[in-house]
């Protein structure tokens, strides 16, 4: 392919643009990875990741993407057969349920449109009628990637705490991690999954877990097979900094330098950008005259935007000019929503001009596609960015 002149923007909700800081970081030597200086760097990044998550505990690394850390997840703390109490908020519940059913777990999935986060009423009538104690594990995702849905996860805590049921709590944050909060131990949630190449700003390839003491004392008993994927080893070594099989050491140099960009930002300045991004985005897609694919303005995903595409039109043929015109990638619709949706991704290295360019690519793609809308999202966007929405990035200072 001819050289394009100028950055693509990669708006797809990840993996994200990669920021020049983490790419510098990456491009260094490999090293010994049984030596002390990679001892330094272990320790360094198992510690920093500990605030991201807002944990005490214990976090271990992969080198895998999310649906490794899915799959540590469970075979850690599982037997075969045990039920598992999942929510359908889109395709990555949906793919988490199969990989959990070809573990051999059985899987109860409350039923969903698509369109909502995880029902956390819906959760506790499910585990009230479950009198046997036969569910081990509730398992959500944070922040749905297929729809633009955030799911309110401490109020899925306190679902489970008012029937008193015992089961394990998962949460998949993969795409809302360092963009939107979260609580890993105040939220008493058990094992939290995590990716590099959302709001981490990493390139694939880094997977997490995050590990409450009452998920490590479920390990030791839990009989789904496991090797590759066992946290013991895992946690052994990393005592000293170390890992159980070669690290991906030049990822974890780019991590050292992401966690360090998000401390020097601040964690909450990290949450508010990403906010105010989100709200400017829902103002342009209302100003388009389109409509947002999240149905509870509660659940509005701060990392991305789902778009309808209005009947009639689809979305791939739209994002194919998008692509040729102007060199940005936006989010395909996936499974079920294929063709029906865009998604825009606001999460990770980003900022109010990149928004901006990112919006006008949207709307020149509008008029060039002939999709039917209204112009004026940009300057929706402006006037808020400008206006109300900078009120938001002062109360964060
Ligand atoms: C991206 C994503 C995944 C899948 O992660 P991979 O790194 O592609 O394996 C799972 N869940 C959510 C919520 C995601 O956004």
């Amino acid at each position: 392919m001819a050289y394009r002149a100028g950055r693509h923007f990669l708006q797809i909700p990840g993996p994200t643009n990669v920021p020049d800081r983490i790419l510098r970081a990456i491009d260094r030597p490999t090293i010994d990875h049984r030596g002390p200086e990679f001892a330094e760097l272990g320790r360094a990044v198992l510690a920093g990741l500990k605030p991201i998550f807002k944990t005490a505990g214990d976090v271990v690394i992969y080198p895998a993407s999310g649906t490794g850390a899915w799959e540590a997840a469970l075979v850690n703390t599982l037997a075969p057969g045990d039920r598992v109490l999942m929510c359908e908020t889109g395709h990555f519940a949906s793919l988490w349920r199969e990989l959990a059913g070809r573990l051999g777990l059985d899987v109860d999935m409350i039923a969903g449109d698509w369109r909502r986060g995880a029902d956390p009423e819906a959760i506790a009538a499910r585990l009230a009628d479950d009198k046997q104690r036969e569910i081990k594990a509730v398992c959500v995702v944070h922040n749905e990637t297929s729809t633009g849905v955030t799911t309110a996860v401490d109020t899925v805590r306190r679902a489970i705490d008012a029937v008193g049921h015992p089961a394990l709590y998962m949460v998949d944050t993969i795409s809302s991690l360092a963009s939107i909060d979260y609580r890993h131990d105040e939220w008493r949630v058990d094992v939290t999954v995590a990716g590099s190449q959302k709001g981490l700003m990493l390139p694939p390839g880094l997977s997490f877990n995050a590990i409450s003491a009452k998920a490590l004392a479920a390990s030791k008993s839990a009989r789904l097979a496991r090797s590759y994927w066992d946290w013991q080893p895992m946690l052994t070594a990393n005592k000293n900094g170390f890992f159980p099989y070669t690290p991906a050491t030049n990822l974890l140099y780019g991590l050292r330098e992401a966690i360090a960009m998000l401390m020097e930002e601040g964690l909450d300045q990290v949450f508010a950008r990403h906010a105010r991004h989100g709200e400017a985005t829902r103002q342009a897609v209302r100003a388009w005259g389109l409509e947002l694919l999240c149905a509870n303005p509660a659940e509005y995903s701060n990392s991305l935007t789902a778009v309808l595409m209005p009947a009639g039109h689809n979305a791939d043929a739209f994002r194919q000019v998008i692509l040729e015109r102007f060199d940005m990638s936006l989010g395909q619709g996936l499974t079920k929503l294929a063709g029906k949706v865009f998604r825009i991704g606001h999460l990770g290295d980003f900022n109010d001009l990149t928004l901006i360019g990112t919006l006008a690519g949207v709307e020149m793609g509008l008029a060039l596609a002939g999709v039917p809308h209204r112009r004026g999202g940009v300057a929706a966007a402006l006037e808020y960015l400008t206006g109300a929405g900078r009120a938001d990035a002062k109360a964060a200072e």
